[in-house]
């Protein structure tokens, strides 16, 4: 790899890995589920056929499947959490593609590395 491809690609992985820091805050996975539904009060118009929207986000965590209520005030704050947790898996994945070509350099290195007391001969390539 010559050195002003394995620049460009450090500079781009370095932007990558802060906006990854930017986009990781507040993100949720799961799914937005919009319905509509009664609320079984007397007299609700609903009742008459005006039923009330509703938001949910269908999610997983610990095995289970989950879903937790959207008050209609915090439905923008959902959406962008969802679209963050996705975002964030593309700029994994394009992280990964940069770290997979400066592995095949035998460029890449993980800057902060575990070490042990007998580990010295781990990680001797230069950090990134
Ligand atoms: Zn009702």
């Amino acid at each position: 790899m010559n050195p002003t491809r394995r620049k460009h690609l450090v500079r781009k992985l370095k932007k990558l890995c802060h906006t990854l820091n930017e986009t990781s805050i507040g993100l949720i996975r799961g799914s937005l589920v919009r319905g509509q539904k009664k609320c079984g009060r007397k007299g609700c118009a609903c009742n008459e056929g005006k039923l009330h929207r509703h938001v949910v986000i269908s999610t997983q965590g610990e095995g289970k499947s989950h879903i937790v209520y959207v008050p209609v005030t915090d439905e923008e704050q959902a959406v962008a959490s969802i679209a963050a947790y996705n975002e964030t898996w593309r700029l994994i994945e394009e992280i990964s593609l940069i770290n997979i070509e400066l592995f095949k350099a035998g460029v890449l290195s993980v800057a902060n590395p575990k070490k042990t007391k007998h580990d010295s001969s781990r990680n001797r390539k230069t950090a990134i």
